[in-house]
């Protein structure tokens, strides 16, 4: 572990050698290699209980995948009687599990304002005290940046305007005109179910690109692996962006998986395409994605503005003791999954451990 021997004391709340900001699943897995590696490290989470985004969405959301392929490195996800696709529930349980089980160090609620330099090594301010770290993991997700986009007419839509994380259940839309904007999985299973109990437009910027039916996170993650290992065949992306789900096969089986092109603009009481007469809505569900969570880190990346920050694997290029876990694919193939978290985890600590004992 290193040692500092300058640094103020007031305020500090311990130092070590990686401090992980976040324990979200990529937090986790981080913390499963660096135990293995015999790294000294802390886990800071905001959050007052473990689980990452998975607490926070919808009450019906499950898992693309069954459980037996979700598995963070060392302990695959235990089976749900009864559910061949686990629900979100079932994955926190299993998230608390998992850090109990490997007896992680994390703390929390801990939350980090800011990391910045500081001497050779890196400060990790937060509402609890100061830590320092020789290299810092942020695995801070995208949930808590939900990103809305600048639709005219926004502000002066008199009805109901949430995101994706606020969304709860169908009930609250019941006999409710609902316009649900999105060409992803969030938009198509909420569509799925909303549209049971209202009705719903459905909005994309481009036409939804459904993927076969018998692909789900087993499938993907073995085509993100193939080609990042440069081999043949198509990427992901190609297979298409929705995942057929079976609420949302039972939706495409009603006929209500038809979507129209962007809205030209949002009204006081409703909604307008180009060339078309304004049609009413009481709400506009927007399921237009997230950036990743990165605020913390405006001192080491002065530039970034919103997006992709350039790394080599998950290391950053602007700033080499700062590594970047699960926000996408920019930060390794499938690493936003849980089955696909563990190999960039386990490269992660890999390089780390190299520069700490070269
Ligand atoms: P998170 O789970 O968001 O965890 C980040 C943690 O960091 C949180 O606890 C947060 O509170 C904390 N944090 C944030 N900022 C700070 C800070 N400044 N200081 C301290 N702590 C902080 N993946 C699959 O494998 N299968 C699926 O079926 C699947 N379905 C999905 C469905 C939806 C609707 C969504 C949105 C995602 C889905 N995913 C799925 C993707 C993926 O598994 C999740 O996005 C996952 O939660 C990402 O994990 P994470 O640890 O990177 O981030």
């Amino acid at each position: 572990m290193m040692v500092y021997e300058a640094w103020e004391v007031s305020g500090m709340a311990g130092s070590c050698d990686v401090v992980v900001v976040g324990g979200g699943q990529g937090g986790l897995a981080a913390g499963y290699y660096l135990r293995r590696a015999g790294l000294d490290h802390v886990i800071l989470d905001a959050q007052s209980q473990p689980g990452g985004a998975w607490r926070h969405g919808w009450d019906s959301l499950r898992l693309f995948s069954p459980a037996q392929h979700s598995p963070l490195p060392g302990w695959a996800m235990p089976h749900q009687d009864g559910e061949d696709f686990p629900t979100a529930g079932h994955v926190v349980a299993y998230l608390r599990a998992y850090e109990q089980r490997y007896d992680l160090p994390v703390r929390r609620p801990v939350r980090v304002h800011e990391v910045r330099p500081a001497g050779e090594g890196l400060a990790v301010e937060t509402d609890t005290g100061r830590w320092l770290a020789r290299y810092v993991i942020s695995a801070t997700g995208t949930w808590e940046c939900p990103y809305v986009p600048d639709v005219p007419g926004r502000a002066e839509f008199t009805g109901r305007q949430l995101h994706t994380v606020h969304y709860t259940s169908p009930d609250e839309f019941r006999g409710q005109r609902v316009m649900v904007v999105g060409g992803g999985n969030s938009a198509a299973q909420i569509l799925a179910e909303v549209s049971r109990v209202a009705e719903v437009t459905w909005v994309t910027a481009r036409p939804p690109r459904f993927m076969p039916d018998d692909v789900d996170g087993r499938v993907l993650f073995e085509v993100a692996t193939r080609t990042a290992a440069g081999g043949p065949g198509g990427s992901v992306s190609d297979l298409g962006d929705i995942v057929m789900v079976p609420s949302v096969r039972d939706a495409r089986e009603r006929e209500v998986l038809r979507a129209r092109p962007m809205i030209a603009r949002l009204t006081a009481h409703g909604a307008c395409w180009p060339d078309e007469a304004e049609q009413p809505y009481e709400a506009v569900i927007w399921c237009t994605g997230f950036r990743p969570n990165l605020t913390h880190l405006a001192a080491l990346l002065p530039s970034y503005q919103q997006g992709k920050v350039a790394t080599h694997g998950t290391r950053s290029v602007d700033e080499p003791r700062l590594y970047l876990l699960g926000y996408g694919n920019w930060t390794g193939p499938a690493s936003a999954t849980l089955i696909g978290v563990g190999r960039t985890a386990k490269a992660t600590v890999a390089d780390i451990t190299a520069r700490l004992h070269p």
